[in-house]
């Protein structure tokens, strides 16, 4: 019998119910014990959801209070010392203190997860650091869905990802070595649940799917020759990519079963299954990491094949990866039309995929099923809401002569010089002014119909004056009219495009309780009218100081989207820079001298292996030098990055041949710029000398010292002085105060202070 089996379900709950207690708990307003019934209900909730749906094989310890990787740094006992001396077991004020931080203790760091949207709590490891069993969560939760007759398979993230997921903090700390350390407690919390009753235990090392090193493969065959034994058999899983290279090492190990990733890589299939000996197989043929409907039968077709070659007793059918990454129930959402809906599956109704598959295998009459799935995919690959012949004309027609502006970086330079006027270290900000109160209220009464078209209207208008009257107060060279209309930089251009479409309920978690809506492209993209001239021109208007546009790029809308799965992701980029380019014409012939085209995201967006890189730096750089590349030498093309690393890109950032480019670098102490000055970076560079992330309001004199610092590694004729980022999130005063400090600071570099 082939097996329906379930990596991992959304821990939020249907209407973000976790976030709503957490959040209550954070606030005092509900109790520790109020807070842990609450997580109980929604675990039963959740296991009885996926019984009913028919799967086989349950998991349990999927739920987490706020992040599975700090739920494995508390159960090896690694919490840090700012955060006291540790009982027996983590209590949840430690656990959320880890996460969060107190007034004397900074939080630990938090990052994303391979190539997720998910961030995860960094451990982190010291000299001398003792590890100890102090969390009985995985045993818990098991003897919890036992207690209600539902029998599952526990998961645990694997030592050698955890391993490799965190950071030494003492110089000398070699992570891999604290392997030895660790082991013993996984070999006990194994036990533990073997005597709770566990047969299986599912053990995620994604780590598989990345280049390793040679301490890290060593690792893992180390790892697991200790780990097996009299315990629960271990299904070793694997997402996010294929195995490529490590896949002898995956099938060497001495585990009972290997999860492949069948979606991100359907190619491995065949190799794993000439290779893997008597070894269960988990074919993950539904995608855990997008919203489509899958096409049942094309992975039924390859889940036949498998079941030929290796036998129905060795294969289960599963999702790609845990279904944390994509929305609850797609049942619930109202946000979408019939047509729309019938091309999507969220968690639950990729439950009935993975069930739909496996009873098929089985022999079951499936062919209602089947024959729906058929008429949803026949139906979207047809739509003429998807399919745009114009747009994709448009899109075959691109040549390498619309990526190149008219002239070099030098002859730009003097025209747009000559035009913009602009003193030595000119100032500017990134883009958005204090979302306040007043501008989140006015948005969500025009939302509910409280507030008329015209009154919003003219409350954001009266918003962008005031910003632009403040910002020529405190003496700034180009200014920008504030972003108050939007709502989000993704949203809001999404909104506006052809190809979008947005949900109610379509929330996935970020970090901890927060939680994301993606917007969803499913067809063609193409911009049916001006985005933002409107505000951009109305700004221009009213100052003769130069405005700076303000777009969203191609790269960072695709990555902030879920992406439509029936073409490449380069094609999709693609159009969006169209639609983007048509906006930054639009904006030149306004008037409008100087144009940003932020792209944030660039970085997140590489492979996890490197051998991807150049492909997708290749098609993620033409999609921005298509976006910009129309505009006269004279009109100045901005971008804006933050939270990057560019050492190992920086080839990359220079051929998207911006003229300025601001880059989030106070925090660093100006260490990141280093990378643009050992590159000999040809054009100007706006290094942040203000951590917006903080309230702190840095003074004059610390900015001009970051200034120096810059100014030894970057031409001085070549900075602007700005802001690590947009100031949506800071409050008037400390506005004010920092950029009154900013273009102090810019004034002193100029008279050589
Ligand atoms: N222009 C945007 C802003 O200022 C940039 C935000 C970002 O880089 N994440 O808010
Ligand atoms: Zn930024």
């Amino acid at each position: 019998m082939v097996i329906a089996a379930n990596l991992g379900f959304p821990r939020i709950g249907a209407r973000r119910e976790l976030k709503t207690a957490v959040e209550a708990h954070w606030k005092g307003n509900l109790s520790a014990e109020e807070l842990a019934a609450e997580g109980a209900r929604l675990r039963a909730l959740h296991w009885r959801i996926q019984r009913d749906a028919g799967l086989d094989v349950i998991p349990s310890n999927d739920f987490s209070f706020y992040d599975q990787v700090l739920d494995t740094t508390a159960m090896l006992g690694a919490v840090p010392d700012r955060f006291g001396p540790s009982g027996e077991t983590v209590t949840p004020a430690q656990y959320f203190a880890m996460a969060r931080g107190t007034s004397d203790a900074p939080a630990m760091e938090m990052t994303k997860w391979f190539d997720t949207n998910y961030h995860y709590i960094v451990p982190e490891f010291t000299e001398g650091q003792n590890f100890r069993l102090a969390s009985q969560k995985p045993v818990d939760e098991f003897l919890e869905a036992r207690a209600l007759g539902i029998h599952t398979r526990p998961v645990l993230l694997g030592p050698v990802t955890w391993l490799s997921l965190g950071k030494a903090k003492d110089a000398g700390v070699d992570p891999m070595a604290l392997l030895p350390a660790i082991l013993p407690i996984y070999a006990g919390v194994l036990r533990r649940l073997a005597e709770a009753g566990a047969d299986w235990v599912q053990i995620d090392e994604p780590i598989l799917v990345t280049d390793l090193s040679d301490a890290q493969a060593r690792g893992l065959r180390s790892a697991y020759a200790g780990l097996e034994g009299n315990g629960p058999k271990l299904m070793l899983a694997s997402y996010f990519g294929a195995l490529d290279d490590n896949l002898d090492l995956a099938l060497s190990l001495p585990v009972a079963g290997l999860h492949l990733d069948l979606v991100r890589a359907p190619g491995q299939a065949a190799q794993a299954l000439a290779k893997a000996g008597d070894k269960l197989l988990s074919l993950g043929l539904i995608d855990g990491r997008n919203v489509w409907r899958a096409d049942l039968a094309k992975a039924l077709k390859l889940a036949q094949d498998a079941a030929a070659t290796h036998g129905k007793d060795r294969i289960q059918i599963a999702p790609s990866c845990s279904l944390l990454h994509v929305p609850f129930d797609l049942d619930a959402e109202t946000g979408l039309d019939g047509e729309m809906k019938s091309w999507l599956a969220f968690a639950v109704q990729k439950l009935a995929e993975v069930v739909t598959l496996t009873r098929a295998l089985n022999g079951a009459d499936v062919a209602a099923e089947l024959a729906v799935n058929a008429a949803a995919a026949a139906s979207r690959r047809a739509s003429p809401r998807i399919h745009d012949p114009q747009v994709k004309a448009r899109a075959a027609a691109v040549t390498r002569a619309d990526l190149d502006r008219h002239s070099p970086y030098g002859a730009r330079q003097k025209a747009q010089a000559a035009r913009l006027n602009l003193p030595g270290f000119p100032t500017t900000t990134i883009g958005s002014f204090p979302q306040t109160a007043e501008v989140r209220r006015a948005r969500a009464d025009h939302r509910k119909g409280l507030l008329s078209d015209a009154d919003y209207e003219a409350f954001l208008k009266a918003e962008t004056e005031a910003c632009i009257r403040r910002q020529e107060a405190l003496g700034l060279d180009m200014l920008v009219h504030g972003e108050f209309e939007r709502n989000d930089m993704v949203e809001y251009f999404g909104e506006q495009l052809a190809g979008y479409a947005f949900t109610r309920l379509g929330w996935v978690q970020s970090y901890g309780s927060r939680c994301v809506k993606p917007p969803l492209i499913f067809g063609d993209v193409s911009r049916p009218r001006p985005m933002t001239v409107e505000w951009s021109a109305f700004a221009q208007s009213l100052t003769d100081r130069p405005m700076k546009g303000m777009l969203t790029g191609p790269v960072t809308i695709l990555q902030w989207s879920f992406v439509r799965d029936d073409q490449p992701r380069a094609d999709t980029a693609r159009q969006i820079a169209l639609a983007i380019r048509d906006e930054v014409a639009d904006l030149e012939a306004a008037g409008i001298g100087a144009i940003q085209i932020d792209e944030p995201a660039i970085r997140e967006g590489l492979p996890l292996r490197r051998a991807g890189w150049d492909a997708y730096l290749q098609w993620a750089v033409d999609a921005f030098r298509l976006s910009a590349a129309c505009v006269r030498d004279e009109t100045q093309i901005h971008t804006h990055m933050c939270y990057s690393e560019f050492n190992d890109i920086m080839p990359a950032i220079a051929a998207m041949d911006a003229d300025v480019i601001s880059i989030e670098t106070s925090r660093s102490d100006m260490e990141l710029l280093t990378a643009f000055g050992d590159f000999e970076y040809p054009n100007e560079i706006g290094p942040g000398v203000w951590d917006i992330h903080s309230p702190r309001v840095p003074p004059e004199a610390d900015m001009v010292t970051l200034l120096r610092k810059a100014a030894s590694v970057i031409p001085a004729e070549r900075l602007w002085v700005n802001p690590d980022c947009g100031l949506k999130t800071r409050a008037w005063p400390e506005t004010e105060a920092a950029l009154r400090n900013l273009v102090a600071a810019a004034r002193a570099m100029r008279k050589g202070d």
